[in-house]
């Protein structure tokens, strides 16, 4: 196989693969689609090759020999360092802008190195502005009563709000200046020892995040879309994305939408057949929503920091971090990725689940090349894996009597299975 690209010039899919191309906002596969990947750091390596393995066998028992996956390696993290000395090459970003697709696995972030995280480069270079996170139980051991009723899809802002770092220490000279502009030109008193942040959220990003929801709830004939917010205490950042959120639904989506208001206005609290109901909630009663009414909610569409609050939160629900599955999209390019990180207390130890990044794998091909087949194929073959007790150790302690299986046991008890279907 022909070493990673480094340079930008080394660019070049492999020949026997043909390119996912765009139109009219839509990727469009080829049956022999070239994907990249990136192993990533710590356990990454483990389950981006279960995740590989896994989805080949899917395509073939789906497809026969009719379509296949041509996956292309390229490198960040610390494989990156050793093949091309340094964390992520510019031809990495080159390759996965060509390929249009790749998969993920996590990268470890050098603590206090002045090196910025390389999972957010990467998804600044390439403009990926919705994380699409699933939420959906499987039959895994779960903490929640109402485990099973849980399957909603969160949309959350990648780019904007606090996780712009736009933030001066207290007592710095930059603090200094803003509280000075701040009391001079708005008459606002901050304390002298306070840190200053920035909260910027934008009518753009707002709309082409709740654009994709919209869409994604068509496609997936979804009933309910709610915008997610804490806009009675942040009017101009939080109240404003409710607001553009809504905008986009009633202008560009007036066909398909029904708001909450109408709903009892119009309908007499009776959805109309084929409509979606947009409707919002306040972030801290959407945290006990997922919780007391999971059933009520299929797509939730929120700003950067309440997406991840709520996001941690609800995957707790169904059973944690090693189920769950990610996806980062911008209008071109998809990357999908696990949700966890590089756990590197068993990074090598053939211990790890790898059925988040698995099913991140399935979000790439199954959902957005739109592969139905594999999606459906291996979803049930995690159903059945769970239903049988054979795990992973991190859910085996939860599942009395189940036998922990290693890494490439149950990942070839996933191939098993998808081979009996
Ligand atoms: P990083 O520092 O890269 O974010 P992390 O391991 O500290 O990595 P998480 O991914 O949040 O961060 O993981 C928390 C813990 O959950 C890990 O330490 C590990 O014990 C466990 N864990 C995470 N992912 C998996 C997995 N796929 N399989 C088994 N255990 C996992």
């Amino acid at each position: 196989m022909a070493r990673p690209p480094c340079s930008v010039g080394e660019v070049r899919p492999p020949p026997e693969g043909g390119l996912v191309e765009v139109r009219d906002g839509r990727p469009v596969a080829p049956d022999n689609p070239v994907v990249a990947y990136i192993e990533g750091d710590g356990i990454g390596p483990e389950v981006v090759n279960a995740a590989r393995q896994v989805l080949d066998a899917a395509v073939r028992k789906a497809y026969g020999g009719r379509r296949r996956i041509v996956w292309w390696e390229v490198v960040a993290g610390s494989k990156a360092v050793e093949v091309c000395g340094e964390l992520l090459p510019q031809a990495t970003i080159e390759a996965i802008r060509t390929a249009k697709v790749a998969l993920k696995g996590p990268l470890a972030t050098p603590v206090a190195s002045g090196h910025r995280s390389v999972n957010v480069a990467l998804r600044r270079a390439l403009d990926l502005y919705a994380n699409i996170r699933p939420v959906k139980y499987y039959g895994q051991p779960a903490p929640h009563r109402y485990a099973d009723k849980v399957n909603f899809v969160i949309f959350r802002e990648n780019t904007e709000d606090v996780y712009m770092g736009i933030e001066w220490q207290a007592g710095s000279r930059e603090a200094g200046r803003v509280r000075e502009f701040l009391r001079r030109e708005f008459g606002v008193d901050l304390r002298e020892d306070a840190g200053i942040g920035v909260k910027a959220i934008s009518r753009f990003a707002t709309q082409r995040l709740m654009r994709k929801a919209l869409r994604w709830a068509i496609e997936h004939g979804n009933r309910v879309v709610t915008i997610m917010h804490k806009g009675n205490i942040m009017k101009h950042t939080e109240g404003a994305f409710m607001k553009w959120a809504y905008e986009v639904a009633t202008t560009e989506f007036r066909d398909y939408v029904v708001t909450e208001q109408e709903l009892y206005e119009k309908h007499g609290g009776r959805l109309p057949e084929g409509k979606i109901l947009v409707n919002d909630r306040i972030a801290d009663n959407m945290l006990q929503q997922i919780i007391v009414r999971p059933w009520d909610y299929e797509v939730i569409v929120t700003p950067n920091l309440n997406g991840d609050y709520l996001s941690d939160a609800a995957s707790a629900l169904v059973g944690g971090v090693g189920m769950a599955a990610g996806m980062n999209v911008g209008d071109e390019v998809a990357v999908a990725e696990p949700v966890h990180g590089t756990a590197p207390q068993i990074a090598g130890m053939n211990k790890a689940n790898p059925t988040a990044a698995i099913l991140s794998g399935v979000l790439l091909i199954g959902e957005h090349l739109g592969w139905r087949e594999v999606k459906e194929v291996v979803e049930e073959a995690v159903r059945r894996a769970m239903r049988d007790g054979k795990v992973t150790e991190d859910l085996a302690i939860h599942m009395p009597g189940a036998t922990p299986l290693k890494t490439d046991e149950y990942t070839q008890t996933l191939i098993d299975y998808i081979e009996s279907m």
